[in-house]
């Protein structure tokens, strides 16, 4: 390929070299001799691969509209052809009158089917090859410059007329790829790319999605080694402040699942080296008194504590919460957030890096440079998944040892998940909610039937519980949700007698001082329907409210109701959760609020979740570049993950630094890999 081309590679596909070359897979095969014949095609037809003749090349509207139509017809049927964009281009190299072979997605316009910006190519002896060949992703730029995904298959086919089998080398031992019936590495990458035989692109897909994933395994399994040879601190004993608390002023007796998860939190953070905790506990399962229980252990061995939350409100309610736990044992809880400053800020800095202070409550800004505390023994962060992983690195730079860290999570991670993601941590499940709690009761309910449930809500506040409704406000910025929830409070005031209510609003467009007054009305019952955004998503806790509306919630995603749902059902109440929706939602909202209907259970959510969005989009992991898998989906490949993760730990076992003669390629991609990612950073 010419310099100029190859730039143009270069910037469109990241492809320079020749392995570039040959990560860059076909995304499908085609195969001549499965085709559909155009008669069949029918509402069932989600893609198809025709051939036929063309006919009927039209440029059809003008100027933005143009777009260009053919019609392709075979001796059963015929199907239309669209271009919106690069129409004139198209037209140019379509000729009528010829065989062309189609692929792509099939749709139903005005009664008939058609297929729009199809793969198109003319049939003629090379089309017509035997064999799977191969189609690769290009882009528009590329194809002006006629590099099509045909030219991919030339150019990696004529790479591969270079290559020997050992220009790929394998970087598995022998043993290894018996134990696992892996393919070669030569002959995965071969056969992905040209497979002879479907078996064949199996077992290519196979090896190189289990190389994928073993690879991250490892990496984990590394990570974990280093927290462990690292010295952390040992929490001794468990002294007058656990104790004292333990038995004078805990204000209900703990959960089994409570008592065993300090348990295991007193045992990690005595055996001297750091704790890397992840607990997990469905919404209202307890998770706060685990945390302060372990800063009380923390302050019993000398140490300082502190918990961070994801956002001011949050941060707030655990400051009044753990100062009014901890208040008859006259220890001094201060809160830092972004929005203390002057006077009271310099103050708490100095209290924390002279020791004064035990026990810091805060947001993002406890991790900021300038403070600095004098010996911190463990960070608490709530509601991880609103944490970057960068942010979790920076406490440990708080200390010369680094301090006890756990993590806590009301979003339940799917296991293969956390595997991926949390793989590094030991992880404490709080699987039990405490006693008297009543099952949430759901139900969904279409606009239609809105007069209704506003009926219902205003009967239970009428026996003296509180009532959120809640609207989407994705972005703050979106002027038309923010249109929306302001027309939904007025509506709120008509629907209940703004004399007789009383209602608040809380959203992410107001001053936080004033947001915060409108939240602390609710909390402390001054008043009885809370009209809200996501803003109250995590954590609030307000246990007489026993009544969560959803607006639109076919806007929702499961996770983010699972939240929302969640702020009820935490008094003794019988509780209720309404979906409310458009009268007429999509297939995909319509399952996920059947999903909630069906279960309160965290972890099944999750599980729904992970399966109808990919794990791509869940925890802030996008950006971490964590779960970039070329070919496997922790999902689809969960068994594939689970014996990587098996052989990782188990080659770590056997030979931690990979110094073995036998293990020297799997090293060098465990090099290779960790200077592209961010891993180092984990944790
Ligand atoms: P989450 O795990 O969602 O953070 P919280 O820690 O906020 O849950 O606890 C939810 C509610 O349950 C709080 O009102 C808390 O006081 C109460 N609670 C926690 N543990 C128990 C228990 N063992 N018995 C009774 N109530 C409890
Ligand atoms: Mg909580």
């Amino acid at each position: 390929m010419g310099p100029q081309r190859g730039e143009l590679l270069r910037q469109e596909l990241e492809i320079s070299t020749f392995e570039d070359l040959l990560y860059h897979f076909p995304y499908r095969y085609f195969d001549r001799t499965k085709l559909t014949r155009i008669g069949d095609i029918n509402s069932g037809t989600e893609y198809a691969q025709v051939a036929g003749t063309l006919i009927n090349i039209n440029e059809e509207g003008t100027g933005r509209k143009k777009r260009l139509v053919a019609t392709l017809y075979d001796d059963s049927g015929r199907i239309d052809l669209l271009w919106f964009q690069g129409a004139q281009w198209m037209a140019k190299n379509l000729k009528e009158n010829e065989r062309y072979i189609v692929f792509g997605k099939v749709s139903l316009y005005s009664g008939y089917y058609n297929i729009a910006h199809p793969e198109i190519e003319l049939l003629n002896s090379e089309t017509a090859a035997a064999g799977m060949q191969p189609v690769y992703s290009t882009t528009e730029k590329l194809k002006i410059k006629g590099i099509t995904n045909r030219s991919f298959a030339r150019l990696t086919a004529a790479l591969f007329e270079r290559l020997h089998a050992a220009d790929i080398v394998e970087i598995f031992p022998d043993e290894l790829l018996r134990r696992y019936k892996l393919c070669s590495r030569y002959a995965a990458f071969r056969w992905l790319h040209f497979p002879d035989t479907d078996e064949h692109e199996r077992l290519a897909r196979h090896r190189l999605k289990w190389e994928e994933l073993f690879i991250s395994q490892l990496m984990i399994a590394r990570l974990r080694l280093q927290h462990t040879a690292q010295p952390g601190l040992r929490f001794e004993k468990v002294g007058d402040n656990f104790n004292d608390f333990f038995s004078k002023h805990l204000p209900f007796e703990l959960t089994n699942a409570q008592k065993r998860v300090l348990r295991e939190i007193r045992q990690d953070t005595g055996t001297g080296k750091q704790m890397n905790r992840l607990l997990q506990g469905d919404v209202g399962s307890g998770k706060t008194i685990v945390a302060v229980m372990s800063m009380l252990l923390a302050l019993d061995n000398g140490y300082q504590a502190c918990i961070m939350a994801p956002t001011e409100i949050l941060a707030q309610q655990h400051f009044l919460g753990i100062s009014a736990l901890l208040a008859d044992m006259g220890i001094t809880v201060k809160l830092l957030t972004g929005n203390v400053k002057g006077k009271a800020r310099k103050e708490i800095l100095q209290e924390l890096a002279n020791g004064t202070l035990r026990i810091a409550v805060g947001t993002h800004a406890l991790i900021e440079e300038s403070v600095q505390f004098s010996n911190l023994g463990l960070a608490v962060i709530d509601e991880q998944h609103r944490f970057g992983v960068g942010q979790r690195a920076r406490l440990w730079k708080k200390n010369d040892v680094p301090p006890h860290v756990l993590v806590m999570t009301a979003t339940p991670i799917p296991r293969t998940l956390a595997m991926t993601l949390y793989g590094d941590l030991d992880v404490s499940n709080i699987d039990e909610l405490p006693p008297g709690r009543k099952e949430i009761k759901t139900v969904h309910r279409r606009d239609a039937a809105r007069a209704g449930v506003m009926e219902f809500v205003r009967k239970e506040v009428d026996k003296g519980r509180q009532a959120y409704i809640v609207y989407p406000l994705i972005e703050e910025s979106e002027k038309m949700d923010y249109e929306s929830l302001m027309a939904g409070y007025e509506q709120v005031k008509i629907w209940f007698n703004e004399n007789k209510y009383r209602i608040a609003m809380v959203h992410g467009r107001q001053e936080v001082a004033e947001r915060e007054r409108n939240m602390q009305r609710f909390v402390k019952g001054e008043a009885d329907v809370l009209v809200a955004t996501t803003v109250i998503e995590v954590g609030v806790n307000v246990p007489n409210a026993s009544v969560m509306v959803i607006e639109s919630a076919e806007r929702f995603g499961l996770s983010q109701m699972h939240q929302l749902r969640g702020r009820v059902g935490r008094g003794a109440d019988q509780s209720y959760c309404v979906l409310l929706t458009g009268n007429k939602i999509s297939d995909d909202s319509y399952k996920r609020i059947k999903i909630m209907e069906s279960t309160t259970n965290g972890f099944k959510i999750a599980e729904h979740d992970l399966e109808m969005r990919g794990p791509g989009d869940m925890y802030g992991t996008k950006q971490s570049g964590v779960l970039k898998f070329r070919l496997a989906d922790i999902v689809q490949d969960s068994a594939i993950l689970d014996q990587t993760r098996v052989a990782a730990q188990a080659l770590i076992a056997q030979d931690p630094g990979l110094t073995a003669p036998q293990h020297y390629g799997i090293r060098q991609m465990l090099l290779m890999q960790g200077r592209q990612s961010h891993w180092g950073k984990i944790s």
